[in-house]
């Protein structure tokens, strides 16, 4: 657009920046307050976090007077030794960022900006990805899934400046196996291969069992969505030691201390929780089999999934006015008004009983 900067001129957006004025920011799910309405649009968990995590900030705010007037340690070295032992590696190998989003943001700028050359994801996926693209005016190929919408590692086999892949991938819920991360690793060993598995405790293979062997493996983790913890924001990654101190140059020349003492404190306890944890995941993963069962009944196609949500498609019933006529209802899913999955709906796994009123209401409108 042109703007003219001149006193005559009101347009509020000739303060900006010239590149700032034409981006397309990330939109965020809806959240409310309305405690009526049945949330499954953003895949948080429907658990709490675990008991731990409360008695460490309490803790934390009781035992120390100077918790909060002192800056927190810059290197979250406390919650990094926990990711560390829960993950088997070294701390060294441990990145720790306020939210996953913004270690992605890291990432990008670490390893991604190159003048020619494109940046490598799937045209169906998260819709940060793009976003990031964008904001450092980079270049990137969307790589179509097929059919089924499946990612095919030989596609990923191109000229490119860095790949990034969510794994399972959104919001298709869709895997990919280890040795096709492998694939797509071996043919890139000049590049950079990021895995987003910010959904992976829900019955993928997690690629960190893959870092010792590939010096371009950076796994990214976050504690929003298996640990409860959305509200505290706190992600990491996990890469060989190298590829970790390039994320702390790029920390340290844009907030040295991203992850605050409570943040700290809190997700640290989520990680000496193991039990709790692994508890929470496995009744996801068990109500999402029911759920996806009982919809199946009702006449939809539901993708196989591996994550905390599932994807799903009827034959007959448009998805956008089902999502209007459950948000009618209390009840608000994920439409995405996007060529290739506007005819599907990305609804997260809720309780039991959060389940069971989905279904019920899904039911009542398809008989409409
Ligand atoms: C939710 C999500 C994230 C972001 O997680 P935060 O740690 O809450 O910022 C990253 N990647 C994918 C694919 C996600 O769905």
């Amino acid at each position: 657009m042109e703007i003219v900067d001149n006193q005559y001129n009101s347009d509020p957006m000739r303060f900006l920046s010239p590149d700032i004025r034409t981006l397309q920011p990330y939109v965020p799910g809806e959240q409310s307050k309305n405690e009526y309405i049945l949330k499954l649009n953003t895949n948080e968990n429907p658990y709490p976090p675990s008991p731990q995590v409360a008695k460490a900030i309490q803790q934390l705010i009781s035992n120390s007077a100077d918790c909060l007037r002192l800056y927190p340690d810059p290197d979250a070295k406390l919650l990094r030794a926990k990711i560390a032992q829960q993950q088997k590696v070294d701390i060294d190998q441990i990145f720790v960022g306020n939210g996953s989003d913004e270690v992605l943001a890291f990432i990008y700028k670490a390893f991604f900006n190159h003048p020619s050359k494109s940046i490598l994801y799937p045209d169906i996926s998260y819709s940060f990805y793009p976003v990031y693209k964008q904001f450092y005016g980079l270049n990137a190929i969307a790589i179509p899934v097929d059919v089924n919408f499946q990612i095919q590692p030989q596609d990923y086999d191109q000229e490119n400046c860095g790949i990034i892949i969510a794994n399972p991938n959104a919001p298709t819920g869709i895997a990919l196996e280890l040795t096709q991360i492998e694939e797509i690793l071996k043919a890139n060993p000049n590049s950079v291969v990021v895995i987003d598995e910010a959904y992976v405790d829900f019955g993928a293979q997690s690629a960190v069992k893959l870092i010792p062997h590939y010096d371009n493996l950076v796994v990214c983790q976050t504690t929003s969505k298996s640990r409860s913890l959305a509200g505290l924001r706190v992600g990491f990654a996990i890469a060989q030691t190298h590829l970790i101190n390039a994320l702390d140059r790029v920390k340290n020349c844009f907030n040295s201390f991203p992850v605050d003492q409570i943040a700290i404190a809190a997700a640290a306890a989520s990680f000496e929780d193991q039990s709790y944890f692994e508890k929470c995941c496995q009744q996801v993963i068990e109500d999402r089999e029911h759920l996806i069962h009982e919809l199946e009944q009702l006449g939809f196609q539901v993708l196989p999934s591996k994550a905390n949500f599932i994807f799903v498609h009827h034959p007959t019933a448009e998805a956008k006015q089902l999502a209007q006529q459950l948000k009618h209802q209390n009840i608000l899913v994920r439409y995405f008004d996007k060529p290739r999955i506007n005819g599907y709906l990305r609804i997260s796994i809720g309780t039991l009983h959060n389940n069971t009123r989905l279904v019920n209401t899904l039911s009542t409108i398809l008989k409409e």
